[in-house]
């Protein structure tokens, strides 16, 4: 097995280039880059100069980061332009996403030229596990804007040499595989669902045509089912990147061992915390995943908060990096949705249940309240024609959900499911799917609960 080419990259950017990568050389990268970092925002960022008012001034130790703050979705939607420590003009890219938090805002994100270029090469570097100079890669993320992620991962895939063909979101599976085919594409990046829908498009011929090698999946929960349907679809094999606007797009992406995301070390410190406590939890525990950066100028994040529920895996990863391993995120903090005491369910848990069956192209759920009970919809879009035989297999899967299963037999949950087989639909926004939840007050107090409630993150 390769070792993931993230390991050389690092050894070469913490000054050890062309030796063995140890975690004491990372570490004392990521201590003296630290150093810089909290020295840069309290030297040029009204919002971090109060904000870290309170913390240490030098750190000892990786260890001491612990005594700042954290900084949260909130903070950005209010404060990202006293977060900045660079003049406007300084910066080339601002992007705007909708807040998942509870003011409501926009959230604004600015980068500068080089802080592009940060993400730009770690494209370069971790699409090398999985694409070689020469190879064809049609890229099904957004890219018409300069800067969007698409946009950058093509300048990446060029610098490897490689050929991007930038598509942006699946709209036209026809077309989509047609040109797979046409374009003789070794390799595709996009969204698990919308790639699914490509390789579950039931087209023999089509698919004898293509001689893609690799996909690597992005911007939402990876279900193991759908990894698994588009390696025997395309004998192709499947890669999870891990990424956020926030950490400039780029986090994490696995090796060969397809087992956790290799973190971008040298320009992310990545820590996991108890979320209800904030402090860090004992290695190989599940926690939220919270991040500083290291090398980022126009607007460094300190100890930012992401919601991602995960966990760093102990065991040194099978393709013998000294990178650590975050096991990939399969649920989100604010997308857990509480069905009584002690109950949650997410939709990490739909997914993981009905997508094993060849039909299913797309899961969205919604939770309501009537009377005095929960109302659980299920809205499962299929391939064409999927029989009415597959409706009771569908309802059954959903009931052996260990929550729904549960939440039955204490009589507090109805269950609708509809199925819908017009074939697919194409995406809407570009957001994370999530069980939506419309149960108000009542389901809003149920999901504090949850939220405060640690070390039950899975
Ligand atoms: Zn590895």
């Amino acid at each position: 097995m390769r070792i993931t080419p993230l390991d050389a990259w690092i050894a070469g950017k913490v000054g050890h280039q062309g030796e063995l990568l140890t975690r004491s050389a990372i570490q004392a990268w990521q201590l003296n880059r630290l150093r810089e970092t909290l020295a840069l925002v309290r030297e040029k960022s009204a919002f971090y100069r109060e904000h870290l008012s309170a913390a240490p001034t030098e750190l000892g130790r990786l260890d001491d980061l612990a005594q700042c703050g954290f900084t949260t979705p909130e903070d950005i939607a209010r404060e990202g332009q006293r977060m900045l420590c660079v003049s406007q003009g300084e910066i080339e890219r601002v992007v705007t996403l909708d807040s998942s938090g509870t003011t409501g805002a926009a959230k604004r994100l600015y980068f500068t030229r080089e802080d592009q270029e940060l993400t730009i090469d770690f494209f370069r570097v971790g699409m090398s596990t999985l694409v070689e100079p020469g190879d064809r890669v049609l890229i099904l993320l957004p890219c018409e804007r300069p800067g969007s992620v698409g946009d950058l991962l093509a300048k990446g895939l060029e610098r490897q040499r490689a050929c991007p063909l930038k598509h942006g979101p699946v709209r036209d599976l026809a077309e989509t595989l047609q040109l797979l085919a046409q374009e003789k594409v070794d390799a595709l990046v996009g969204v698990p669902v919308q790639v699914l829908a490509l390789a579950r498009q039931r087209n023999d011929q089509a698919r004898r045509a293509l001689r893609l090698q690799s996909a690597l999946l992005s911007t939402d929960y990876l279900p193991p089912a759908i990894a698994v349907a588009l390696e025997e679809a395309w004998g192709c094999r499947v890669f999870d990147h891990y990424g956020m606007t926030e950490m400039g797009l780029g986090g994490g992406v696995q090796c060969e061992a397809r087992r956790g995301y290799h973190l971008r070390e040298a320009d992310l410190y990545v820590e996991v915390v108890d979320p209800a406590t904030g402090r860090e939890v004992p290695e190989g525990e599940y926690g939220e995943v919270v991040f500083t950066t290291l090398t980022r100028r126009g607007m460094p994040l300190i100890r930012y908060r992401t919601g991602d529920l995960s966990r760093f895996i102990p065991e040194r990863c099978a393709c013998g990096t000294a990178l650590r391993s975050l096991e990939p995120v399969r649920q989100r903090l604010s997308g857990r949705a509480a069905l009584g005491a002690s109950l949650t369910l997410s939709q990490a848990d739909l997914d993981d249940a009905l997508f094993p069956f060849a039909e299913v192209l797309d899961v969205r759920a919604e939770l309501s309240h009537q009377g005095d009970r929960d109302h659980l919809s299920v809205l499962v879009r299929t391939v064409p024609g999927a029989g009415n035989a597959l409706r009771p297999r569908l309802k059954a899967a959903l009931w052996s959900v260990p929550a729904l299963a549960e939440a039955q037999s204490r009589g507090v949950l109805d269950l609708a499911l509809q199925v819908d087989a017009s074939g697919y639909a194409p995406p809407l926004s570009a957001a994370k799917r999530a069980i939506k939840d419309t149960r108000g007050p009542t389901g809003m107090s149920k999901s504090e609960q949850c939220l405060s409630r640690a070390g039950s993150c899975r």
